[in-house]
């Protein structure tokens, strides 16, 4: 297990599990004289829908966005890739943060609003209940233990966590679905595609509307519309369609008569031959 994966199955082991209700004191703002201190040499794992809204802060696409400001890393065992936010290499501080603060405040993602709370919960996405929280206590940030204090679902409401929450549930049910656990299955192409329909958009909007995928797939027309301009449309789409394309599963998609007529689904089958993928 790397380091910092170690680390922080430590602190999550060794916190006192938080709910919703539970109160803690913390401060934070430009009068603390660690300011932005927490903006510098940290690791941030952006999520599918943290990368839609900070390429929607700076008016860039998806490809420019995800070549300018992260990497990949892929993990160990199943190189399943997952998007970080890439530090400036000259002062390791992130490239949105200056003397002022955030420059993306607005759109800043997930880990940033959350912070110094983190957050725990099964795989299996039918165990939500068993979600929890707990504060990440490091020496450079200055705030615990000051201020008036709130509770956990203050501090959630205060932040506008909540559309971050709602729009990666489908993200999360992919990521806790069991057919990861069989690598054979998870080839290059497929992991490339997952990378592309999960964050880098605008390609997959391509990928929808410039090849013979809406001639192969039956999409109601009024999604077809929402699908052209609505990135949060668009990216609930992706996550039927790797559902589909990753694991057979096809509640939400459909293929044509005449792509149904021309393609027999096996057990391994994964889209019809001609979908380009
Ligand atoms: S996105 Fe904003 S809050 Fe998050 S690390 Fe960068 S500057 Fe700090
Ligand atoms: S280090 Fe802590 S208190 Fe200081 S700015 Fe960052 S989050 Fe706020």
């Amino acid at each position: 297990m790397p380091e910092n994966e170690s680390a922080e199955k430590g602190i999550v082991e060794n916190s006192p599990h938080l709910g919703l209700d539970d109160r803690f004191t913390f401060q934070c703002g430009p009068h603390m004289d660690c300011f932005t201190k927490c903006c510098r040499d940290v690791s941030i794992l952006l999520t599918p829908y943290d990368v839609l809204e900070l390429k929607k802060s700076l008016g860039i696409d998806s490809s420019e966005f995800l070549e300018r400001y992260t990497f990949v890393m892929q993990s160990k065992d199943k190189k399943i890739p997952a998007v970080f936010l890439k530090m400036s290499e000259e002062s390791q501080s992130c490239p949105f943060v200056s003397d002022k603060g955030c420059g993306v405040y607005a759109h800043r993602p997930w880990a940033c609003r959350m912070y110094p709370l983190g957050m725990a919960e099964p795989k299996d996405a039918q165990q939500a209940a068993q979600r929890f929280y707990f504060m990440v206590q490091e020496e450079l940030c200055h705030g615990h233990g000051a201020g008036q204090g709130c509770s956990v679902r203050e501090w959630i409401d205060e932040q506008g966590i909540e559309p971050f929450d709602v729009n990666q549930i489908s993200f999360r049910q992919l990521m806790g679905h069991p057919g990861w656990d069989k690598p054979e299955l998870l080839t290059p192409d497929k992991l490339a595609m997952f990378y592309m329909a999960a964050f880098d958009l605008d390609r997959f909007r391509s990928f929808v509307f410039d090849t013979r995928f809406l001639e192969l797939f039956d999409v109601d027309e009024a999604r077809v519309e929402a699908l052209r301009t609505d990135d949060e449309e668009l990216l609930e789409f992706a996550m039927d369609w790797l559902a589909f394309s990753l694991f057979q599963e096809n509640k939400r998609m459909r293929l044509t008569q005449s792509a149904r007529s021309q393609y027999v689904p096996g057990p391994e089958a994964t889209a019809p031959a001609e979908a380009p993928l």
